[in-house]
């Protein structure tokens, strides 16, 4: 069985919409897909429609933004009630900073460069979650940089003058309220230090205590030479291993099903879900 539980559709960062994506990764051979966009449910009915179509089995989720000792780290979620009160608040709050940060990240760029929030917010479908990438976007379309990887490195990085934090609740509160909400998390990409700082070790064993499943080790931004160690971590704490593309279509290089997690941990993630698999 290939299983990818880690994707983005345009109702975040990525370029597909969710029906073609699903449709699409049925395609690439796939027998299981997530749809994990940035802090939204929005693709969820629409990647289902495409599931039922296609037979390939769908697991809903959302990558939650989260805090963890100093740094931003992404949760994944995956199979929780998208109406329980924690869930509906976490999105709503993450929706309105992500809003207002984009648009600050916008104006401190617009002091230096001829870029408006219009510009940012015609590269984002209507109603998606706002992201870097889109302002990334953007100043591709400008001409103001080469591409999406080009934009983060010269101008929207963590280290950036022009980059702005945006509001996340703690990683350990996120595994309580997904646990809360009938799902199951799973740390994404814990190494990818090129986007900035990286969490401490100790970090595994409090989210562990929080009641974390599984952590991503198989994932292109977390480094070959540390993915030994991590598995070893992850082991450790009897976590389960999990290995996932992270595809947003065009906007990064990453190919569906680079990475796969295995049949046995796929099984054990599903069971005794609040939400069922497509
Ligand atoms: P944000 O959610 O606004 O903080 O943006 C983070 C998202 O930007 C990540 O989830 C990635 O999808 C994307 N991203 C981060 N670094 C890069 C990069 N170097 N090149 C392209 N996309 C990136
Ligand atoms: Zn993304
Ligand atoms: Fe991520
Ligand atoms: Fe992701």
């Amino acid at each position: 069985m290939k299983i990818d539980l880690h994707t983005h559709s345009s109702c975040s960062d990525g370029t597909d919409h969710p029906y073609a994506l699903i449709t699409q990764a049925h395609q690439a051979g796939l027998d299981v897909v997530g749809l994990t966009d940035h802090d939204t449910v929005e693709g969820w009915v629409d990647a289902a429609i495409a599931a039922q179509e296609t037979g390939i089995k769908l697991v809903r989720g959302m990558e939650i933004t989260a805090r963890c000792h100093g740094t931003h780290v992404h949760i994944l979620g995956y199979l929780f009630n998208p109406g329980h009160p924690k869930i509906i608040d976490h999105i709503a709050k993450l929706q309105a900073s992500r809003h207002g940060r984009a648009r600050e990240i916008t104006q401190r760029l617009a002091e230096d460069y001829p870029i408006s929030f219009d510009d940012v917010v015609a590269h984002a479908a209507p109603g998606a979650v706002l992201g870097r990438p889109h302002i990334a976007d953007a100043l591709v379309t400008l001409g103001l940089v080469e591409s999406r990887s080009h934009a983060f490195e010269r101008l929207l990085a963590p280290s950036s003058p022009y980059y702005v934090s945006q509001y996340a609740p703690e990683a350990s509160d996120v595994v309580k309220f997904v646990g809360q909400a009938g799902g199951k998390t799973v740390w994404a990409h814990p190494h990818a230090s090129s986007r900035g700082n990286i969490a401490p070790d100790r970090a595994f064993e409090e989210l562990a205590d929080a009641g974390l499943f599984g952590v991503e080790v198989d994932h292109r931004d977390n480094p070959a030479d540390t993915r030994p160690a991590l598995a070893d971590i992850v082991k450790a704490y009897g976590l389960a291993r999990f290995g996932s593309s992270d595809f947003h279509g065009t906007g990064k290089p990453n190919q569906l099903g680079e990475h796969t997690t295995s049949a046995d941990v796929y099984f054990s993630l599903i069971d005794g879900t609040f939400a069922e698999v497509i």
